[in-house]
C-alpha cells in the first residue's frame, strides 16, 4: 500500500509547514487517503473516488468536508455503520422520478451513482426527479450540482442527516434539525453558479475543524443550554483532548439556524423534503439505528429540452454581469457569483498544495499508521 517514504508530522508527504499547518501537495494527499480506504476494505475505484471526493471538498476551501472526515468515516467502517462496495437498490421507478435506497453505502458511492441516473435521465427526457435516502455521509453537496453543470443541466440538491439533530430552530435551545444542506447549481456560459450551504449558521464540520485549531467559529455560531450565544466548540462537543475524536453526544448546546426564521424555515422543509419524502428520516425524534444516513432529494432540469437554453443562458448571463457590477460596500473586496470563491481556491490550492492543520494531517497518519499504510511520498 502507499508510496516509499513515512515521516513525522512536518515530514514525508508535506509540501511545507507554516505556523501549526501542514500544506500537502494534492496527489500525496490523495493517494495517502486512497491507500487508507483501500485498507479499510475499499476496492481500488472506490477508494480512489472517496480519496478524490474529499480532497476535492479540501480544494474548494470546504475543510470541514474534506480529509478532515477521514478518521471518522474509517470509524463507521469499521463498526459497520457504513459499506464498502454497496451499491444503490431502486425502489420507485417512475420514469420522470427514481426513489433510490443507498443500504448504507459510502455517500460517495451511492450519491455519485444517484447523480449520474438523474443526468443520464434528465439529459434524454428534459427532466429527472431523484430522491436518495440511507446514503453514508455524501460530503461536500456542492459537487453534485458541479456534475448536472459538466452535462449543462441545472441541478437542485435537498439533504439532511437522519437522526442527527445538531441545530436548533429559530427561538430554540435545544437541537431539532440536522446542518440540512441546499446545494443549487446553474449553468450560465462562463460562469456557473454553484450555490451550496448548510441551513446552520456554520456547518458541522466547520464546528470539527475549528475544534481542531482551523478557522475559528463566528462568535454568535453556537447557543449553549442556557441560551447564551458562542464560537467556543466545547458547546457542541463538550470536553476534549486534542487527539480525541469529536463527538456532539458529549456536549450540551446547539448550532444555530442561519438566517433567523427564514433559515430556521429553510432547514424545516429540507428536513421534510430530504428526510421525509425520501422515506430516509429526519434528524429525530432520537431513536433507530445508530450510524450516519444523508437522504438527498435532487431536480435536474435541462433548458436545452424546455426549448429555452438560448434565453436563458443570454437572459441569465446579462442579468448575472448586472448583479456583479453593482458597487462593492469595500472597494478591496469585488461583488462575487456563489461559486466563485470556491473555483478561486481550487486553482490556488492545485498549485501550492493543501493547508491542513497539522493535528488534522496527525490523526490522518495515526489512521494510515493503524492500518498500516504507509504515507505516500510527495510528487
Ligand atoms: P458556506 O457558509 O461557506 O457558504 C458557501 C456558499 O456561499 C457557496 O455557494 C459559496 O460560493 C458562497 N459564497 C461564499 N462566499 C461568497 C461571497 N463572498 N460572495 C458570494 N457567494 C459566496 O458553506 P457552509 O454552510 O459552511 O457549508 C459547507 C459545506 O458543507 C457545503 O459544501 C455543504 O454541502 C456541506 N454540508 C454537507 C452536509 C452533509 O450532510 N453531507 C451537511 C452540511 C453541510
Amino acid at each position: 500500500m502507499g508510496g516509499a517514504a513515512t515521516g513525522g508530522v512536518g515530514g514525508g508527504a508535506t509540501g511545507g509547514t507554516d505556523g501549526g499547518v501542514e500544506v500537502v501537495p494534492v496527489d500525496a494527499l490523495t493517494a495517502t487517503v486512497r491507500d487508507i480506504f483501500a485498507a479499510a476494505g475499499c476496492a481500488p475505484a472506490e477508494a480512489e473516488r472517496v480519496a478524490t471526493d474529499l480532497v476535492g471538498a479540501n480544494l474548494t476551501g470546504h475543510d470541514s468536508h474534506g480529509v478532515v472526515r477521514v478518521p471518522l468515516y474509517v470509524q463507521w467502517l469499521r463498526a459497520g455503520y457504513v459499506h464498502a462496495g454497496r451499491s444503490a437498490e431502486v425502489v420507485t421507478d417512475g420514469g420522470a422520478f427514481v426513489v433510490l435506497d443507498g443500504r448504507s453505502g459510502l455517500g460517495q458511492t451511492v450519491a455519485t451513482e444517484a447523480v449520474a441516473l438523474g443526468v443520464r435521465r434528465a439529459r434524454a427526457q428534459g427532466s429527472c426527479i431523484v430522491a436518495l435516502r440511507n446514503a453514508g455521509h455524501i460530503g461536500r453537496v456542492g459537487l453534485y450540482a458541479e456534475t448536472a453543470l459538466t452535462e449543462g443541466l441545472i441541478s437542485l440538491h435537498f439533504v439532511n442527516v437522519a437522526r442527527s439533530a445538531l441545530v436548533a430552530p429559530f427561538g430554540a435551545v435545544e437541537r431539532r434539525f440536522s446542518t440540512a444542506p441546499v446545494a443549487i447549481g446553474v449553468p450560465l456560459p462562463g460562469r456557473p453558479i454553484v450555490l451550496d450551504f448548510a441551513t446552520s449558521l456554520v456547518a458541522e464540520g466547520k464546528v470539527q475543524v475549528a475544534s481542531h485549531g482551523g478557522k475559528p467559529l463566528p462568535p454568535d455560531a453556537l447557543i449553549a443550554a442556557d441560551g447564551e450565544r458562542s464560537g467556543d466548540p466545547r458547546v457542541l462537543y463538550g470536553d476534549y483532548a486534542d487527539a480525541d475524536l469529536r463527538s456532539a453526544a458529549n456536549g450540551t448546546g446547539a448550532i444555530r439556524a442561519f438566517g433567523e426564521h427564514k433559515g430556521s424555515g429553510l432547514a424545516l422543509v429540507v428536513e421534510l423534503l430530504a428526510g421525509a419524502f425520501t422515506g430516509g428520516g429526519c434528524a429525530g425524534p432520537p431513536g433507530g439505528p445508530p450510524g450516519i444516513a444523508n437522504g438527498m432529494l435532487s431536480v435536474y432540469l435541462s433548458p436545452e429540452h424546455f426549448g429555452t437554453r438560448e434565453e436563458f443562458e443570454r437572459i441569465g448571463r446579462e442579468y448575472l454581469d448586472w448583479v456583479l457590477s453593482a458597487r462593492p460596500a469595500d472597494a478591496a473586496e469585488p461583488v462575487l457569483a456563489p461559486g466563485d470563491p470556491e473555483a478561486r481556491t481550487r486553482a490556488a490550492r492545485i498549485a501550492a498544495g493543501v493547508p491542513l492543520p497539522a493535528s488534522t494531517w496527525a490523526a490522518l497518519r495515526r489512521t494510515a499508521a493503524e492500518l498500516g499504510v504507509e504515507v505516500a511520498a510527495a510528487g
